[in-house]
């Protein structure tokens, strides 16, 4: 066969060659041990949690060594993409906080290692495409769909393995004169990797995460170059990262069973190997059992659920970081206060096995997070995610900042914060009662009170309260107005014989946040009045006694 020959036949319209395309890529100038990442969706529209766990791999890995991490777009299948897929994907993890070096931006390229969009790579791929079939690494087949689908029911019935090798690769040693007459034809013609593979040898691979892994050898000739001209994602990702110098390839384990291709496909090329990290899968537990967290039963696989549920980036972060590195945890308890970027990041300590993602988990990280906040950054942060997902609740915050601030303040800065809010989509709840505008009783006092011993209790507080006292005096009067009800002022003579008094100081108290909260459960109450104002206390309790 004249493989020269061959290749102008199949790719007359491509003059560059290898050394041309190389040319255009100067090996990157980065300090020692510098890592070069890339985050390379599909730009289908939808985020999984799984892509957002690689990509923070992907970003620390880089980051935390100087290196570079850049976004490329695997557009090669047009089915599966959307319009806005790009600023989709940009604009996600930007409110997530990854943000890229270098790579496809919204409406082009930043960097000199572009086109980052696949699909504007055809000419590049065509011209390593034809380098192998000038070296007899590749070949055209030009089976029909009705020929494979032959070929993948023999293969059923006589349980083969399926793909087409050995006997089933027909073309793979097809006279020129054959290929010759289909192409005078038309004929549509898919390009083949010839591989030189044989299932019964296995080698050793060194994943970065999973360690050394036994793979056995491709023996199927697969697609390279559809019949569009455009590549399969296996050969475009080895030209991309050999020419990007990506230095660490993260992905999904799923790839796993295709690296065997892969490793192939860069010894035919010529080129240096990346290093691989695959990553496990994010699972959740499920009626007791662990499974894949999937895109259609659970709302947590989309990373818009992250933002419209309003978690704080720090939070998300956070947690991630509990997913991905095993000892996070642990250097958090020691360092509290450093920041995230203090860890030192490492594949040795990520799953292989499977992270088990845990909302619960997440929420309690949220929590935390929140509660060392600021007053003024929740109220930043609230505002933020109001303005975009609740309008009217961002009108109310923005009316008296100050106001809002103060209610915010409530428990805050000390030794042991308040751990109460856990998404900016809770504060609204959280703040209601201090709004007349928002003020909707959830509890009433429970029925074993009679109604007029709670109203002589209120009417007697509306009358003796005085915005000025100090807590201890407030709470002094509230001991007395009890006392001259028939529920007991303190709490250990009370439990002593409970059936001695009407009730405890400590319901008189419950009657009272009732009446000003609408809830069994508030922050200091002391404190709720002072914010909320003599007016709207006693306005509160006499409707309430009434
Ligand atoms: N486009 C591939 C995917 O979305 C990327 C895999 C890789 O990062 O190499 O799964």
């Amino acid at each position: 066969m004249n493989n020269e020959l061959l290749a102008e036949l199949l790719y007359p319209n491509i003059k560059t060659l290898p050394a041309d395309i190389e040319a255009r890529y100067p090996k990157r100038v980065l300090p020692e041990g510098a890592k070069v990442t890339r985050f390379a969706p599909s730009p289908t529209g939808f985020l999984h949690i799984g892509n957002l766990y690689g990509a923070f791999t992907d970003e620390r890995l880089a980051h935390t060594t100087g290196g570079i991490f850049y976004l490329r777009i695997e557009d090669t299948d047009a089915k599966r993409t959307v319009p806005n897929g790009i600023a989709i994907i940009i604009e996600t993890l930007a409110k997530l906080g990854v943000i890229f070096d270098e790579g496809a931006v919204i409406d082009g390229d930043n960097g000199a290692y572009g086109p980052y969009r696949q699909s504007e790579r055809a000419e590049i791929y065509q011209t390593f495409a034809k380098q192998l079939i000038r070296e007899g690494k590749a070949y055209p087949c030009f089976c029909t769909e009705e020929e494979l689908e032959a070929i993948r029911e023999k293969q059923e019935s006589e349980k083969l393995n399926p793909g087409y090798y050995g006997e089933f690769a027909i073309w793979r040693d097809a006279p020129i004169e054959k290929i010759q007459e289909k192409l005078d034809n038309g004929e549509a013609f898919v390009l083949r990797f010839r591989s030189e593979g044989n299932i019964n040898n296995k080698l050793k691979f060194g994943d970065e995460i999973k360690g050394t892994i036994d793979v056995t050898e491709n023996d199927i000739d697969h697609v390279i170059l559809k019949s569009d001209g455009i590549p399969t994602y296996h050969f475009a990702h080895a030209v991309d990262d050999h020419l990007m110098g990506t230095t660490h390839v993260v992905r999904d384990e799923s790839w796993l069973s295709t690296l065997p291709f892969h490793i192939q496909l860069f010894k035919a090329l010529g080129f240096k190997m990346p290093k691989y990290c695959h990553t496990a899968q994010v699972l959740k537990l499920d009626n007791g059992n662990k499974r894949k967290i999937s895109k259609r039963k659970d709302p947590e696989a989309a990373l818009t659920y992250y933002h419209s549920q309003g978690y704080p980036v720090a939070a998300v972060r956070e947690y991630l970081m509990t997913l991905l590195n095993s000892n996070f945890e642990e250097w958090r308890l020691a360092n509290p206060n450093a920041p995230i970027e203090d860890f030192k990041f490492t594949t040795k300590k990520m799953s292989v096995s499977g992270s088990l993602f845990d909302l619960d988990k997440l929420n309690d990280v949220s929590k935390n997070v929140i509660s060392r906040m600021t007053a003024e950054e929740v109220y930043d942060l609230t505002l933020a995610w109001a303005k975009e997902n609740d309008p009217e609740f961002a009108s109310v915050l923005e009316a008296d900042k100050e106001y809002a601030v103060r209610i915010l303040s409530i428990g805050r800065g000390g030794k042991k914060p308040r751990k109460d809010i856990a998404l900016w989509s809770e504060v609204k709840n959280y703040m209601s009662f201090f709004y007349n505008g928002l003020f909707a009783p959830v509890d009433a006092v429970p029925k074993t009170f009679e109604k007029s011993d709670v109203s002589a209790i209120l009417n007697a507080f509306a009358a003796a309260y005085d915005e000025n006292d100090a807590q201890d005096v407030w709470f002094s009067k509230i001991k007395e107005i009890a006392s001259a009800n028939g529920f007991c002022p303190d709490m250990k003579l009370y439990k002593a014989d409970p059936s001695a008094f009407k009730g405890s100081v400590a319901d008189v108290s419950m009657f009272l946040r009732v009446a000003v909260t609408g809830r069994m459960n508030s922050p200091d109450l002391y404190e709720v009045m002072q914010i909320l104002g003599r007016e709207t206390v006693l306005a509160r309790i006499k409707a309430f006694a009434s």
